[in-house]
């Protein structure tokens, strides 16, 4: 195009048949006067030469100047010479020759309109200039954070589309979050589980059941000391104890107390303590219940088998060695009402079970072989049911026996303040065999 040959003001001049100086003023009327001769013109300059010369130079006669034209040139042509003699006539004639003259006028400030617009603002609008953006590393915190919303700015969203750049965008901010935060939570972290750790080791040690007596190595497995800690402490408060010494509950508590311990006194329950339930029933609680009877009497003397004889069953047969273990309780109707039997045992061990079998009831047999007559447990059984104040029924027992005395019984029960009807007293006496019924 026009722009890219160099035109220079020299070459306009001598193109347009004036001087350089001419061409100067020209541009120079225009505030764009060159600074010499081989300045490169550019469109807008050259449009403005043009459209000034063609402004101060206008030929009355086209044909004329045409003619003048073809003199300057080599070979003047013939139908030019007829326009120049009737300008009038030449009118339409000079109209095709008007056209290419008037072309090139209507041409000059076209390329300046035409072109003007494409090259105005590629002169006009500033290069980008590359920014840089320097991250000043010589600081020993460089916070890229703040360069992190720029990210969001700069970078197309489109390209966060792309997957693995979303993933770096989120891997930095969980570096970033994690890198400060996390190491604070874990510090948080450790605080709160040793404090739990206290807390649970404070609460292992609060509670301590201790018994009657414990011996010194117990004591400490449950303080979670070593023995000889709780010996050492033992000593310290004038109490010389080895490890398998017994001690008694008070200076054990004083030992616990020492480690800040909450002493709980261990009670160590009985079988019938655990099996009965003491504690005082409400009233409306209270329900009418099956009449208790409870069957006590020496080891052997019968008490099994006359309670077999009763609800004709077999558990005497069924005993280990034919001796009740623990209390057997029976219900058994007994004229459309239900009458509930205890069996206790007869052994000379069961001294508590028997008592509590006797605190328990409405009625106490007390079985007394008519062969072998009252016995130690016989007297004991007489006297727990007597403790309980409830009636006694004596059972005689084994009567099928031909060396049976139901006399010497008798004479034995009065011993022990029991008066049987039959000699004037009030305790029935009746005289049974389980074994015939
Ligand atoms: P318990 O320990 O009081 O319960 O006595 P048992 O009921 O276990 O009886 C002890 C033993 O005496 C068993 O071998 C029975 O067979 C026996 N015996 C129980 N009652 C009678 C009886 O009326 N006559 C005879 N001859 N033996 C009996
Ligand atoms: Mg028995």
């Amino acid at each position: 195009m026009s722009n890219m040959v160099k035109y220079r003001v020299h070459e306009v001049a001598k193109d347009f048949d004036r001087t350089s100086k001419q061409i100067s003023e020209i541009l120079g009327e225009f505030g764009m006067a060159p600074k010499n001769n081989q300045k490169v013109l550019e469109e807008r300059e050259l449009d403005i030469i043009f459209a000034a010369l063609t402004q101060r130079n206008q030929v009355e006669d086209l044909g004329a100047a045409v003619a003048a034209t073809r003199k300057e040139a080599p070979a003047p042509e013939a139908p030019a010479a007829p326009a120049e003699e009737k300008p009038a006539a030449a009118a339409p004639a000079a109209a095709p020759v008007d056209a290419p003259a008037a072309a090139p006028a209507a041409e000059t400030p076209a390329p300046a309109a035409a072109p003007a617009p494409e090259k105005q603002p590629k002169a006009h609008v500033p290069r980008q200039q590359p920014q840089k953006r320097v991250v000043d590393t010589r600081v020993s915190n460089v916070d890229l954070r703040k360069y992190d919303e720029r990210i969001d700015e700069l970078v197309p969203e489109r390209a966060f589309n792309a997957n693995s750049k979303e993933k770096i965008k989120k891997q930095n901010q969980n570096d970033r979050r994690q890198a400060p935060g996390t190491k604070r939570r874990n510090a948080e972290a450790e605080k709160l589980a040793r404090l739990r750790q206290q807390e649970a080791a404070k609460k292992a040690v609060l509670k301590v059941s201790i018994p009657d007596e414990i011996t010194v190595a117990e004591l400490a497995s449950r303080l979670k000391k070593t023995g000889a800690e709780i010996v050492k402490k033992l000593v310290r408060n004038g109490i010389m104890a080895s490890l398998g010494d017994t001690i008694d509950f008070d200076t054990a508590s004083l030992i616990a107390m020492e480690y800040d311990a909450k002493i709980e006194k261990e009670i160590h329950l009985t079988i019938e303590e655990r099996l009965i339930d003491v504690a005082e029933d409400a009233p409306e609680q209270l329900e009418p219940r099956a009449p208790v009877v409870v069957v006590m009497g020496h080891v052997d003397h019968g008490k099994t088998s006359i309670l077999d004889a009763i609800k004709k069953t077999q558990v005497a047969a069924g005993e280990a060695g034919g001796i009740t273990q623990h209390i057997g309780a029976y219900r058994v109707e007994w004229e459309g009402k239900p009458i509930t039997f205890l069996d206790t045992p007869g052994h000379e061990a069961f001294t508590a079970m028997r008592a509590r079998g006797a605190s328990i009831t409405d009625i106490a047999i007390l079985v007394v072989a008519a062969d072998d007559g009252i016995m130690p447990q016989t007297v004991e059984a007489i006297n727990h049911a007597k403790a309980a104040k409830m009636p006694i029924i004596v059972a005689v027992n084994k009567m099928d026996k031909p060396e049976a005395n139901p006399d010497r019984v008798m004479q034995q029960l009065t011993e022990h303040e029991i008066l049987p009807e039959e000699w004037g007293g009030d305790t029935i006496v009746c005289k049974v065999s389980a074994h015939t019924g």
